[in-house]
């Protein structure tokens, strides 16, 4: 099959179009938002033209089914609330060029997928999440965005283009392509990143209950001020977890609200969230001891109380072997030392594919790492190297 780079880098700017905003390449295209439904329908026309069946399912997921059983690539159409023209849109355009190519090569049987509201205005990936198991529908239908709005409000908008959910056998596995959304791509000036691995994640809310006091007449070492023990909380597990991670570990106290949080009042509460994520199960684990463990040392030095709230996460999930050597094999030709395996420290669609059929994603550097906002960007050189690997990988897998 032979891809057309001018035609993949001319959809991919008309579907910037639906939303464009802000500086550079900005896109505001929220999921179930006027832009995202036009999009939608946009995509939709075009991979009628590819040969392709569209399908949307009562989430408003996009599909462009293939004849018979078949390969599925593609990723996500919605952005976040200020977002980038890339950020899942790369994946779904680069989908609908190999389908394209290989429709008009008589190649193997690709399909395209389009998700919805990946970059959660309701939930976590809130489209594949349905359609895979994970979030059962009449539980989403629930979810609200920040405005009140629900989810079975919201997709009432597809009500009348939707069928059925896909049946998830007639596809083989699944590809997503993405732009990394960091820095080290960029920062080695290669062009491909194979993902190993997509990282876990576990999110805790802890709370220290001390006393509220007056801030001018209570002598310091009768305190029991619980913003000094989230403080000490904070530089404990910074060393104790020294021993037990990886560079590639990450975690977060990203939220924190204190009361009364008045500068004359010695603070009686803390709550803070706890967010870590990591490639490997037994390393959450392990982090997840060392956190409890700190908290209640801690809290009993100094007479508070500790407790924790319930833990929230999804476990790592490993690329498929097949699928990933396949990609490794495309990367070697296409991008000779300039193409790395790594892993996926934010989370994607596939992690939810991956409860139905064997996944694999690949990067493309994202200049000086930014996401999630207007400035991201993409070199063209390396856009179109993503096509190619993509393409290979699906000639080489058949
Ligand atoms: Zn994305």
């Amino acid at each position: 099959m032979k891809v057309n780079e001018d035609r993949f880098l001319k959809d991919l700017h008309d579907l910037r179009e639906f939303g464009a905003a802000g500086v550079g390449k900005g896109v505001v295209r929220p999921a179930f938002s006027k832009d995202d439904v036009a999009a939608r329908k946009w995509l939709a026309t075009r991979m009628s033209e590819a040969g392709l069946t569209p399908h949307v399912d009562p989430v408003g997921n996009l599909f462009g089914l293939a004849d018979g059983p078949s390969l599925l690539l593609g990723s996500h159409s919605d952005s976040q609330p200020e977002g980038g023209w890339l950020d899942g849109a790369l994946g779904v355009i680069a989908a609908l060029e190999v389908a394209r190519a290989s429709h008009e090569a008589s190649g193997p049987k690709v399909s395209v997928v389009s998700f919805e509201d990946e970059e959660g205005r309701f939930g976590v990936t809130t489209g594949s999440a349905v359609w895979s198991g994970q979030l059962p529908l009449e539980e989403a239908d629930e979810l609200t965005d920040h405005a009140g709005v629900t989810f079975s409000a919201a997709r009432a908008c597809f009500a009348e283009m939707a069928g059925d959910f896909v049946d998830p056998t007639r596809f083989s596995g699944f590809i997503e392509m993405h732009i990394e959304q960091g820095p080290v791509l960029d920062t080695a000036n290669e062009q491909i990143g194979v993902v190993s691995d997509i990282v876990g994640i576990r999110d805790m809310r802890i709370t220290c209950d001390g006393q509220q006091n007056h801030a001018g007449t209570t002598p310091m070492h009768l305190r029991q001020d619980a913003f000094q023990a989230l403080s000490a909380f904070n530089t404990a597990i910074n060393t104790r977890f020294r021993n037990v991670v990886t560079p590639t570990t990450v975690w977060t106290i990203g939220h924190v609200t204190l009361h009364p949080n008045a500068s004359s009042i010695v603070p009686g509460r803390a709550t803070f969230s706890m967010q870590w994520r990591d490639a490997e199960v037994d390393r959450l684990d392990r982090l997840n001891t060392i956190i409890r463990e700190t908290a209640s040392e801690i809290a009993e030095k100094t007479g508070l109380r500790v407790r924790f709230g319930p833990m929230l996460g999804l476990d790592p999930v490993a690329m498929d072997m097949r699928l990933r050597t396949a990609l490794e094999q495309a990367a070697k030709a296409t991008a000779p030392e300039k193409w790395r395996v790594m892993p996926s420290g934010a989370l994607h669609d596939a992690t939810n594919v991956a409860r139905l059929m064997p996944v694999a994603m690949l990067f493309v550097p994202s200049i000086n790492g930014i996401s999630h906002a207007f400035e991201e960007d993409t070199a063209e050189p390396d856009l179109v190297a993503g096509l190619h690997v993509l393409a290979r990988a699906v000639s080489n897998l058949t």
